[in-house]
């Protein structure tokens, strides 16, 4: 049962949604939440991060610190997340005593940790490629030595990685100076014939909807999503059963709002499920642009029990994240910008980070055309000539 009242009592300016995180993702919360009158509270340590422009209150201070949690939250509505590394004690608490949350803390624990993700799927019997526990680097290595762990394998940090950082593949010997030393999953090499993702969104009262399955493809140096198709070129039957898995893990996890799904598609035709991001995400950026709703406002849609948008797509797109210039660092410069705006069905994002650094996300584009392979051709040139510099 929903806490929260029913949608005509609910929308008005007092209306506080709490934000734990205030990077791109929070500013585009806060965007979507801009035409419906409510206020955006946001939680990070510097109000010159992204969401500080947008948000209707910025409030300094550590989202994986207890009582900047705590206080933060039990002032607001409804509370949730942009980033899942955040005090999961201090959200307990808030929910005991009745505070409305979503995703749930409970779910985030599970997330939050690739080890206890791995786990929840393997017993509810949901596909997923084998794994190991290790407590250590150390204990990897003695596993290999041993010939209990044979090479090639993927190791990847419990918790705390993201954006390919925390993972190393490690396919042989001269591979294992890059073993970190945490505790860890290791998974077998899958054959991955494509990588693709579903959003997912479940609302209290019950409702689910699923966004079309998009397929992205990466940056081998910078270990990012390089560009994001969709829709994906894959069978219909593929994309249904990438959708009903994706519906079944956010009902299994119980948990409200949005909810990423990234799936390996493997050379023989099998789904399995990577991980789970439970907040707006990168693979769902195009829908801003490309969807009858965007990402953004599904979440909010979710997490205030309203009817879920429609998730159809208006037009074919290809999203390319705009990163920053491998050898700058230092304030930024958008070099090119004049001549991405001429294209047609160019769609440019600028996150307002004031510094760039080698690889980081700056912002995204998605390019709108009547063909994926239109939009791509665009997406390139925007890679080709937008240019994040000092
Ligand atoms: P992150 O949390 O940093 O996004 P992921 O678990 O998604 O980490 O891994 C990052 C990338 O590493 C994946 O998108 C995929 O390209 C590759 N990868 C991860 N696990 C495997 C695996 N078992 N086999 C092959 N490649 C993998």
């Amino acid at each position: 049962m929903s806490k929260i009242p029913p949608a005509n009592q609910l929308i008005n300016t007092d209306f506080k949604i709490g934000i734990l995180g205030g990077g791109q993702l929070g500013k585009m919360l806060a965007l979507a939440a801009a035409n419906w009158d409510i206020q955006i509270h946001i939680l990070d340590k510097d109000p010159s991060f992204p969401a500080g422009s947008t948000c209707s209150k910025f409030v300094a201070g550590d989202f994986n610190n207890y009582d900047d949690v705590y206080q933060f939250g039990k002032d607001m509505d409804v509370l949730t997340i942009e980033i899942e590394h955040v005090n999961t004690e201090a959200l307990l608490q808030l929910e005991k005593e009745g505070k409305v949350i979503h995703p749930s803390p409970t779910a985030l624990n599970i997330i939050k940790d690739k080890g206890l993700q791995k786990a929840f799927y393997q017993a509810q019997a949901l596909p997923t490629a084998a794994f190991k526990l290790y407590e250590s680097g150390a204990a990897i290595k003695a596993a290999i030595a041993d010939g209990q762990q044979s090479l090639p394998f993927v190791q990847k940090t419990r918790t705390a990685g993201y954006d390919g950082k925390g993972v190393a593949v490690i396919r042989q010997t001269t591979d294992l100076d890059k073993i970190m030393d945490a505790p860890s999953i290791i998974e077998p090499l899958v054959d991955i014939k494509k990588e693709i993702a579903v959003i997912v969104a479940q609302r209290p009262s019950g409702q689910i909807e699923a966004f079309p399955a998009v397929e992205m493809t990466f940056n081998q140096d910078a270990n990012l999503v390089e560009f994001l198709l969709c829709p994906a070129d894959i069978s219909p039957a593929i994309a249904a059963e990438a959708e009903q898995l994706a519906r079944s893990v956010i009902d299994r996890l119980g948990l409200c709002g949005l909810l990423a799904v990234e799936l390996f598609l493997t050379q023989d035709d099998r789904i399995l499920i990577n991980e789970v991001a439970p907040r707006p995400h990168n693979s769902g950026h195009h829908t801003i642009d490309s969807c009858y709703t965007s990402q953004f406002e599904q979440h909010l849609r979710a997490i205030m029990d309203l009817p879920l948008g429609s998730t159809k797509t208006k037009m074919a797109s290809v999203m390319v994240n705009l990163l920053g210039a491998p050898d700058h660092q230092g304030a930024a410069r958008y070099q090119g910008l004049a001549a991405c705006l001429a294209v047609e069905g160019s769609k440019i994002h600028l996150y307002g980070k004031s510094v760039t650094k080698p690889y980081r996300k700056m912002g995204h584009a998605t390019l709108l055309a009547p063909t994926v392979a239109a939009a791509m051709q665009n997406a390139k040139y925007i890679q080709q000539h937008l240019k994040i510099t000092t």
